[in-house]
């Protein structure tokens, strides 16, 4: 035996008698560690298929590291869409205790409450950084969890996009009117805007998509980001790739039945929402690479024309938002509540992040 090992042995035997030492009790009543016999199963449903990019294995890997923080003793089973529940579903089933937990985006429950799809984003609105900081020190999570609480729910950030792309044309928007008659797969506050701008919103499931697009079904349609946009193929059949206004970065919710959550102990509690932190921030750093990488790809195909909406577009369509939220304010009290509160908040980053990150990208510029 040399003198290193002499130490790593002692120190060993050492180390295993303090901890038979210490009565199992004694950890318990000062609450160090979860009582791991006690195994809690919880069921998740996402409106995502199984092993979506990003958005789905996401959710996966939040459910793991929850079994490894928590030592075995939380167990998130995930369910891809329609497995358990249909996609569109889990809000309703989440409310009423079918599901315990479910993974999806505040956009779709404008049909709940319009000030519901605020905390998804809004067009000209907060970006990533902007939002959360929102939802945190702005008072979002606070009217977010007063309006879920009538549903029974108990929302927890649960991702970002990060910037979404305005869509693939098939042909060339130079101006206007070059929009108006153009039928666009939109859904959403986006949808009711391009609607202001000339366009023929229309709703489609995403299986469809490629084919209207291929047969001339529809002229354009918008999706998600590069990343997402390319492994659906929207590049082989419209040619022109427009930058957006329309999802700065749409947020994404982890969000639990209040019973659920409530029946968790404040430890396992707290294990959720560290890992559910680190979620929220790897879905919009996964975004950024994955986007920067897809775009690469589609910069290499020279018949592909990637721009930004003409001025025209984009100042007729800040003037319309205005005009669209304006008319929300006035019918609806909830919307009027939480936008005052988002739209404060917004007003005052905006000088912000327009004096600091603006100037600082416009300094920076697109090559070295
Ligand atoms: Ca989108």
């Amino acid at each position: 035996l040399n003198r290193r090992d002499f130490i790593l042995t002692g120190g060993a035997v050492a180390g295993a008698s303090l901890i038979s030492g210490c009565s199992r009790s004694q950890f318990e009543d000062k609450g160090v560690n979860i009582k791991r016999q006690k195994k809690i199963k919880l069921k998740l449903a996402t409106s995502w298929p199984d092993n979506f990019p990003i958005m789905g294995t996401g959710v996966t890997e939040f459910a793991d590291r929850v079994r490894e923080a928590s030592g075995g003793s939380i167990e998130i089973e995930v369910y891809g869409k329609n497995r358990l529940v249909p996609a569109l579903a889990v809000f309703d089933t989440a409310s009423t205790g079918g599901i315990d937990i479910f993974h999806s985006g505040p956009y779709y429950w404008k049909g709940k409450s319009l000030a519901i799809s605020i905390f998804g984003g809004v067009p000209f609105g907060m970006t990533p950084i902007e939002s959360v900081s929102w939802f945190k020190n702005g008072g979002g999570y606070d009217l977010w969890r007063e309006i879920y609480d009538r549903y029974n729910l108990h929302p927890l950030l649960g991702g970002n996009t990060g910037p979404q792309m305005g869509g693939w044309f098939r042909k060339r928007i130079e101006k206007l009117d070059d929009l108006s008659g153009l039928k666009m797969r939109i859904p959403g506050l986006g949808g009711e805007l391009f609607a202001r701008l000339g366009v023929n919103p229309v709703l489609l499931p995403a299986g469809e998509i490629f084919t209207s697009l291929e047969r001339g079904t529809i002229d354009a349609s918008e999706w998600v980001g590069p990343a997402l946009d390319l492994k659906m193929g929207f590049h082989r059949v419209a040619k022109y790739y427009y930058s957006g206004w329309t999802e700065p970065g749409s947020i994404l919710e982890l969000t639990f039945n209040k019973m659920s959550w409530n029946r968790l102990s404040k430890e396992q509690q707290s294990i959720i929402e560290i890992a559910s932190e680190e979620l929220n921030s790897n879905m919009l750093y996964n975004f950024q690479s994955e986007n920067s990488l897809a775009l690469t790809q589609i910069k290499m195909d020279s018949s592909i024309e990637i721009n930004s909406f003409p001025k025209e577009i984009i100042e007729k369509a800040k003037v319309e938002n205005i005009k669209l939220i304006d008319e929300f304010v006035a019918k609806d009290r909830d919307f009027a509540k939480v936008w005052s509160s988002y739209s404060k908040f917004l007003s005052e980053n905006r000088s912000w992040t327009s004096l600091s990150s603006q100037n600082y990208l416009n300094a920076r510029g697109e090559s070295h």
